[in-house]
């Protein structure tokens, strides 16, 4: 048998149901495997007494057979989930002393299915960034190497890096993330993992750490397809404690799971496709490749207002972001630094609190929703957001599914990394439109790059489209192989 912590999430279930292995040994394996592998910072708190007192109970409840869906599964959570009486700091310093009374929604469900909490995973600071380096704790390392140079460091893509990072080094078997512009997807992509940000609404906000409500949604990070499907279906449901939660009945997706991909109508956006680099632009032909060969046929269409994606993004995620972030005022919760008046307090407060990046959103949020530039920028961006959907919806009315490349590019060195913030945002060229319509989007490990790194394909679908972007995802994952690119050693 392989060892314990090199196991996907749903063989690992296997394992403990058959009684290959106990929960507690399981779960001692990855703090173990943490314990070594502290340089990658994926972790911001660990709970390790925790996660053994949590597998103790499960090996007791598989011993009655009274196993719940993810009974004994060590997991890492993101910062930015609220878990009861565990520190969540969303990698701020503002919220470096939060300890939350109550737990969020996602992760009371994956409580609920007996998985086990390993830790709080690192993040960029508030999930703003695409290569964890904005966290108040420090940058996330990534465990894959350059061919050409393995001794650079390597980002994981953001701003669930952490989550990412502690997947991709098997220091948890699966863990939970979040998605505003592409943060599932884009660190997916970078760290040769399975990611899907699901239909707006899927799943729950409620204690989620907001930072653009109307375009966050929580989802998973794995190793496989199969583990994505049954992370996604534990995690999403129902919740009346969050308006915008949908009211639909959460399918099996992992029972019904079943690569096909024959008869489907795949859409090449022409706009994604045009100046794609020599790696992306072979990627992206393989996966079609793959899909005629599973049965399905290609069609080329046009989605006209994707040039608008990202300015329309850096104005309505910035300003719902300046008014979530407009709570941490160092009254209620989290660090305060005193001031001589209550507005002295504020200021001092937020400028020692929040990180630049923060900080600029923060600006730039306020600017757009100021009174005399509200219609010109705000409102402007949220027609924009409209046309946007509506090219989408109408695109599937021609096409069951798009298939993008998640990024434009590989995973970059840490020192290599652009230094000015709009070269940043260029990295969710080809996610943050699937935010701003409110549609599900799976990223595929696919391929690498000519320097080893991993290359992923996006799958784009209508909404609550998610069975069958699973679906099409396995016959991707089947004929990418990719776990012969796999080169994460001891
Ligand atoms: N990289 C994007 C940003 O910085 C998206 C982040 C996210 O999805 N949370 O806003």
């Amino acid at each position: 048998m392989k060892a314990l912590t090199d196991l996907t999430l749903t063989e690992a279930r296997e394992a403990l149901l058959n009684k290959k292995c106990s929960a507690v040994d399981l779960t001692q394996a990855f703090i173990d495997r943490m314990e070594k592998h502290k340089d990658l910072n994926a972790y911001i708190t660990e709970t390790p007494e925790i996660a053994l007192a949590q597998a103790k109970e499960s090996d007791q409840r598989i011993a009655e057979n009274k196993a719940r869906p993810l009974e004994g599964l060590p997991l890492g959570i993101k910062d930015l989930f609220c878990t009861k009486g565990i520190r969540t700091t969303a990698a701020s310093k503002i919220l470096s002393n939060f300890v939350p009374p109550y737990e969020s929604t996602v992760s009371q469900n994956l409580l609920d299915a007996g998985a086990v909490f390993l830790g709080k995973t690192n993040m960029d600071e508030f999930a703003m960034g695409s290569a964890n380096i904005t966290s108040a704790f420090g940058p996330v390392i990534s465990p894959w190497k350059k061919k050409s140079n393995p001794g650079k460091q390597i980002v994981p893509g953001g701003s669930s890096g952490g989550s990412a990072a502690a997947v991709a080094a098997h220091l948890a078997l699966a863990a939970t993330a979040s998605d505003t512009g592409g943060s599932i997807r884009q660190p997916a992509a970078f760290s040769g993992l399975v990611g899907i940000k699901p239909t707006y609404g899927l799943c729950s906000r409620y204690g989620m750490v907001a930072f653009a409500s109307s375009l966050d949604q929580a989802g998973p990070l794995t190793h496989t397809v199969r583990d994505a499907a049954l992370m996604l279906q534990t995690m999403a449901s129902h919740d009346k404690k969050d308006a915008t939660s949908l009211n639909v009945k959460i399918p099996d997706y992992l029972s019904n799971l079943s690569p096909s991909a024959k008869g489907l109508k795949v859409g090449i956006v022409k706009e994604y496709s045009e100046n794609l680099n020599e790696d992306a632009q072979k990627l992206l032909q393989k996966g079609m490749d793959w899909l005629v060969q599973a049965g399905a046929t290609i069609h080329h269409v046009s989605l006209k207002t994707t040039s608008y994606a990202l300015p329309t993004y850096y104005i309505i995620a910035p300003a719902e972001a300046s008014s979530n972030l407009a709570r941490y005022d160092g009254v209620r919760y989290g660090v305060r630094v005193e001031g001589k008046t209550l507005d002295e307090l504020y200021e001092n407060t937020r400028r020692e609190g929040f990180g630049e990046e923060v900080r600029r959103r923060i600006m730039i949020g306020t600017y757009v929703l100021s009174a005399g530039y509200y219609d010109a920028y705000y409102l402007k961006a949220q027609k924009v957001q409209k046309l946007i959907t509506q090219d989408f919806e109408n695109t599937f009315k021609e096409v069951d599914v798009l298939l993008t490349p998640t990024t434009p590019t590989a995973a970059f060195a840490l020192d290599e990394r652009p230094t000015d913030p709009v070269t940043m945002y260029l990295n969710d060229i080809f996610t943050v439109t699937v935010n701003l319509a409110g549609l599900p989007g799976i990223s595929v490990p696919s391929g690498v790059d000519n320097d080893g790194l991993p290359l992923g394909l996006q799958l784009i679908g209508p909404h609550l489209s998610e069975q069958t972007l699973f679906n099409i995802a396995a016959v991707l994952e089947d004929a990418a192989d990719f776990k012969k690119h796999i080169q994460i050693g001891e």
